[in-house]
């Protein structure tokens, strides 16, 4: 029933007022001693109040702002008894309307009736209003949670920043996530508001161990757990309390923490409240959220481990290589020592027979320790201890030693062999052992892949790095950093390489199968260590080519007067060793 409070010194009030509201049913509290206003609105808790403007109360204005502060809510209506209309200026000062005297008992009831109303509504849309503060705090709360769960990939810190969001949005009492991690590694994390007793705690490890073994009723368990090695670490907020088994009768919520294929663990809270279905439902999307960033925290640390193992695989590999390689080394060249004294006869006289053999035997110790250098060399390379001697050259010089030194094997082959060299100088700033090993690497595939009666060709040309198509640069994610550069293109007409192997050809150990390469052999190391030489002295390395038609091996070096970030090229004559050598002498 709505209460009404009327205040008034005119005792015909009680008459003209009080009697025609209490007839309709409603409560009314009549109160005409001025002093008692403020602790019978606390008491009777009115929904309207009648305040007469005769009353001692002088400043009825001020009077009206101290009972809207008392009543926090702002909702009780205050309707002003009033004299003549000239008194409504009051009513902008704090009341919600008027009646003026004499009263007439049906306008009195239809102006109570109306406000009664109003008040109904103002109630119901405040409650609506705090209702909608909670869910949009809820929604804040989520969002939050969504992004602190995507920044990390930690998993223990995944489960802490669920559990931090599931106590904003929901203020649980206590939460309970049991973690499994794997058999041996299974813990139950209790974030409570207050400390717990220790049979609670016991009594949540079970409550936990059967809700987990219920969701799994008749399929096999993702995990056995032996209950005695299930750790627990409870969390609490504050000392003055303690949490018993009471807590087992609060309201609950229970969830796994899994995606479609994979079990992480499970999570329960409870609240000494009751959880509305929309706190269940925020619950539900807090866990679901945990999930995912989980399963790539555990394939993470699955791929960390395993990039830990292959980095100490591929050291040791690289170890083993250098040793083997070294030490094969030493006994190869006894052996081609000794060909060379035999085949120059300053052992005895040798048959033709004799010579032939023991030139076959030379070939192949030539071949092997081509092989056993290029291994030695990758694996400089691998451990970053390649040693690059720097100095001024003309890249013109290199080119003529590798025409000179391979000119025979492509005659063999009726093969047409040259260079074209456009222009009478190419200062660059290399290691010249190493440009004549990229420029070999390159050639003698040339002449390799290509058949009898076909054309190889070094060209040499300058170059702006404005006019470079670095989309062609086998590593496209680098920008030249010099003006100027000298371009290097071997070309050749022979057998080409699918569209498909492009991108592997600059991989170790990559050889295309091809019936001639498989007559031909190699070790597939010819062209990384090409690739890691050029990329040494700051050069870039790509490769055109079509299949059955012939390539194109294309690399581009510095200018030496150009300045080129990282790579001091005004040094003049300096012998510039980069890495650390402790691979031995480099020439037994
Ligand atoms: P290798 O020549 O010892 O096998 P490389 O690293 O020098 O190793 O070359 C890798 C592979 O690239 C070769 O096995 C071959 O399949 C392909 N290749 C390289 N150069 C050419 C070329 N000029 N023409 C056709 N294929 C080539």
């Amino acid at each position: 029933m709505p209460k009404i409070l009327v205040f008034s010194n005119q005792s015909d009030d009680f008459i003209n007022i009080v009697n025609p509201l209490k007839e309709i049913g409603y409560i009314v509290e009549y109160l005409s001693d001025e002093s008692k206003i403020f602790e019978t609105i606390s008491a009777f808790v009115p929904d309207i109040m009648l305040l007469c403007s005769y009353t001692a109360i002088k400043d009825i204005a001020f009077a009206l702002r101290k009972i809207r502060l008392q009543d926090e809510g702002g909702d009780i209506q205050i309707i002003l008894l009033v004299n003549k209309d000239a008194e409504i200026d009051e009513v902008f000062s704090g009341a919600d309307g008027y009646v003026t005297r004499p009263i007439n008992p049906n306008i009195l009831v239809a102006t109570v009736n109306a406000h009664l109303r109003l008040k109904n509504h103002l109630d119901i849309f405040s409650a609506n209003n705090s209702e909608l503060a909670k869910r949009f705090y809820q929604l804040k709360v989520l969002y939050d949670t969504n992004s602190n769960l995507a920044g990390t990939l930690n998993k223990r810190r995944l489960i802490n920043i669920m559990n931090e969001g599931l106590e904003q949005s929901i203020s649980y009492s206590l939460c309970s996530t049991l973690v499994m991690d794997n058999p041996d590694d299974i813990s139950l994390i209790i974030n409570s508001h207050y400390p717990i007793t220790k049979r609670l705690e016991q009594a949540l490890k079970l409550r936990a161990m059967i809700a987990y073994k219920s969701m799994f009723k008749n399929e096999s368990l993702p995990f056995e757990i032996n209950i005695e090695k299930v750790r627990t670490e409870v969390n609490f907020k504050q000392e003055n309390g303690k949490y018993d088994l009471e807590v087992m009768s609060y309201g609950s919520v229970f969830s796994p923490i899994s995606t479609s294929d994979k079990f992480f663990g499970t999570v329960e809270i409870m609240r000494d409240t009751e959880l509305s279905n929309e706190d269940i439902t925020c619950f539900q999307t807090v866990v679901s959220q945990v999930a995912l960033p989980l399963e790539s925290a555990i394939l993470y640390e699955e791929i960390q481990d395993k990039n830990v193992k292959l980095e100490k695989l591929e050291k040791l590999k690289s170890e083993f290589v250098s040793i083997v390689s070294h030490e094969l080394r030493t006994p190869l060249t006894a052996i081609k020592n000794s060909i060379d004294i035999m085949l120059s006869g300053k052992s005895g006289e040798l048959t033709d027979g004799m010579k032939n053999f023991l030139s076959m035997g030379d070939r192949n110790v030539v071949r092997l320790s081509g092989i056993i250098n290029d291994l030695l060399d990758l694996s400089k390379i691998e451990a970053g201890k390649m040693q690059y001697r720097f100095e001024e050259i003309n890249l013109v010089n290199p080119i003529n030693f590798v025409i000179s030194t391979l000119k025979s094997t492509a005659e063999a082959k009726n093969i047409t062999f040259g260079a074209k060299i456009n222009i009478d100088e190419a200062r660059v700033y290399a290691d010249m052992q190493k440009v004549e090993q990229i420029l070999t690497n390159l050639t003698s595939n040339a002449i390799k892949f290509t058949g009898k009666d076909g054309s190889v060709s070094i060209t040499l040309d300058k170059i702006q790095a404005k006019n470079l198509d670095i989309s062609k640069f086998y590593e496209y994610n680098k920008e030249p950093l010099a003006e100027n550069y000298f371009l290097v293109q071997v070309q050749d007409t022979g057998i080409g390489i699918a569209k498909e192997n492009m991108t592997k050809v600059f991989d170790k150990f990559q050889q295309i199968e091809s019936s001639l390469s498989r007559k031909v052999g190699g070790t597939g190391l010819g062209l990384p260590i090409a690739k890691e030489f050029i990329n040494a002295h700051k050069g870039f390395v790509w490769a055109e080519s079509e299949e059955s038609k012939g390539s194109v091996f294309s690399f581009v070096l510095p200018e030496y007067s150009t300045k080129v970030k990282g790579f001091n090229t005004d040094e003049k004559n300096v012998n510039m060793l980069v890495g650390n050598d402790d691979f031995g002498e480099e020439n037994e």
